[in-house]
């Protein structure tokens, strides 16, 4: 019996393992058409500046839809394109869409709306990243310095010499350096000292438990506070309720972005949202209208 029940476990996880090597074989086939096909698209979540309560920018985030396998998710289908080496040819796309769909775009007040894009290591280790990247902003006209280019841990860990110099190429353009999901790697606090961040992300993990777990609450505090000393921003994401934005004002957090103040939405949603808002925005609360 007791050999059965193993054979079974067995025969089982065989199959679980071979599940998973299959979709990710299904992912990659689909993902090499993907671009071609025209199934990626680029949705932005609103970047809300909290001293103002106005929306100052916006997060491109990428959406792929496959006729065959739905909608993936970014977390899904991103780890496949950089190690398949496709992620440079999407992450070109992406730029170009969205500083396309940004090119004039203005909050209420008139200030053009700033740019935010995640950008994987590879693109960033490729040697003409930052020359494709100058390229790209003329070619659409796009001031370097609407842009916010957010990078991860993984980037520096690479630690290689070039990366230190391209990091300093691309601020030198005036465009501004994130550094995102802080707090979730183990070296985020010496990379901040060692490359010319102008802002940190804080991970949704930490405001998740800001108001009900007195360590997420403590850290929080301490890393807002750490920034202001070194002079970069703080931006919170994964907002999810009202208790949480009033505690990361408090703080001194300056820019916010999550479900509680508007999901993902693509380009007309919006534009819309920036001309219902007028003046106001944060006090009118929630806006979950056209979620993607
Ligand atoms: P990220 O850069 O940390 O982006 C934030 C993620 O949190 C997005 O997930 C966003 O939809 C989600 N989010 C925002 N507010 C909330 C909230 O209040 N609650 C919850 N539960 N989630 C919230 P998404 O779009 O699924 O993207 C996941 C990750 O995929 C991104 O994390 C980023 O690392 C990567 N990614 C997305 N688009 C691109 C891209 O164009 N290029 C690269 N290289 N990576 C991308
Ligand atoms: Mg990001
Ligand atoms: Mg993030
Ligand atoms: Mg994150």
């Amino acid at each position: 019996q007791a050999k059965e029940g193993g054979k079974d476990s067995y025969r089982l996880f065989t199959s679980e393992m071979n599940d998973s090597v299959q979709r990710r074989l299904r992912l990659e086939y689909h993902l090499v058409w993907a671009l071609s096909r025209g199934e990626f698209s680029v949705v932005y979540q609103p970047l809300y500046d909290l001293k103002t309560n106005r929306i100052s920018g916006a997060e491109a985030l990428l959406r792929w839809n496959n006729d065959e396998l739905g909608a993936v998710p970014p977390s899904e289908f991103i780890p496949i394109a950089e190690q398949s080496n496709l992620i440079y040819e999407i992450g070109k796309f992406v730029l170009d869409t969205a500083m396309n769909d940004f090119s004039e775009l203005k909050n209420r007040e008139g200030d053009l709306l700033h740019l935010a894009v995640n950008i994987s290591p590879q693109q960033v280790r490729q040697s003409h990243f930052v020359e494709d990247f100058m390229a790209t902003l003329e070619k659409q006209g796009f001031a370097p310095n609407r842009l916010e280019l957010e990078v991860t841990e993984g980037l520096l860990l690479s630690n290689q010499p070039n990366v230190k110099e391209m990091l300093h190429k691309l601020h030198d353009l005036g465009t501004e350096l994130s550094m995102d999901d802080f707090g979730t790697g183990y070296s985020s606090l010496s990379y901040l000292l060692q490359f010319p961040f102008d802002a940190l992300k804080i991970d949704r993990e930490f405001v998740d438990g800001i108001t009900d777990v007195e360590l997420n609450e403590a850290l929080a505090t301490a890393v807002i506070s750490m920034a202001q000393g070194l002079k970069i921003k703080t931006v919170a994401e994964g907002v999810e309720t009202e208790e949480q934005l009033e505690m990361l004002k408090s703080k001194g957090c300056d820019l916010a972005q999550g479900y509680y103040l508007s999901r993902p939405l693509d380009i007309d949603g919006l534009k819309t949202l920036l001309g219902e808002m007028g003046g106001e925005s944060l006090k009118d609360g929630k806006n979950t209208k056209k979620a993607k």
